[in-house]
């Protein structure tokens, strides 16, 4: 008999590179306007101001190949991102040390429903409904450390139906990866199974049902859905 009332929520995992284990996801933290390209095309200022985060929820992480168009919105954006997966966590964690914490690296996108972010910056309401929606996370599989180590520079790129449409280097990033964990950790604890999205490069679009998305971060993983 189960210990619970109801039926224990499905926990959302992904594939790890080299296992037959996947990587459960407790938490999905992801960051704003960390390239600088990105952030003036959004409209910001790309001097280094203190960081900001928003969640997705760990469910919203899909690794099926699908991104089902979503509903009430008409203007849905892609994000590519690089994936941050930890093993461990806590409190203040020195930057120094964050590294130390990440199990792996995989590359997602941050889908957005920019109209939907976009009342919500207008109305200063909070950005869930523009982020944190159905399979709004699509990721690749997990290439752990100690295969690949810490990307720290390397091209990052998607491409729609061929074309390419975003194009960055990780080197480019404003907050380096141990400076997000750094931070995250004086706000949150941070704990194995966070997972973050490390901001995206400039050249976010729209996509539409049939499209084909292709994005890739060089020497790590590269990862292919389609808009339905
Ligand atoms: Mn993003």
């Amino acid at each position: 008999m189960s210990k619970y009332v109801i039926d224990q929520p499905h926990v959302t995992a992904i594939p790890v590179r080299g296992s037959d284990k996947s990587f459960p996801i407790r938490r999905i933290y992801c960051i704003g306007r960390n390239y600088a390209a990105h952030t003036i095309e959004m409209g910001g200022d790309p001097n280094r101001e203190e960081p900001f985060f928003f969640q997705k929820n760990a469910q919203n992480a899909d690794t099926s190949g699908e991104f089902p168009y979503p509903p009430e919105s008409q203007d849905v954006h892609h994000e590519v991102e690089m994936v941050v997966a930890l093993k461990g966590g806590g409190k203040n964690i020195s930057v120094a040390d964050a590294l130390s914490y990440v199990y792996g690296y995989g590359v997602g996108i941050d889908m957005t429903r920019r109209d939907l972010q976009g009342v919500a910056k207008e109305q200063r309401r909070p950005w869930e409904p523009g982020k944190a929606f159905e399979r709004s996370a699509p990721m690749s599989e997990i290439v752990p450390v100690s295969d690949i180590g810490h990307p720290d520079t390397g091209r990052i790129n998607l491409s729609v139906n061929g074309d390419l449409r975003q194009e960055g280097d990780l080197g480019q990033m404003i907050w380096k990866v141990a400076e997000q964990i750094a931070y995250l950790s004086r706000f949150y604890d941070i704990a194995a199974g966070d997972v973050i999205m490390s901001g995206t490069p400039s050249g976010v679009g729209p996509v539409q049902k049939g499209d084909v998305i292709h994005c890739e971060i060089e020497g790590v993983c590269e990862m292919t859905t389609k808009v339905i």
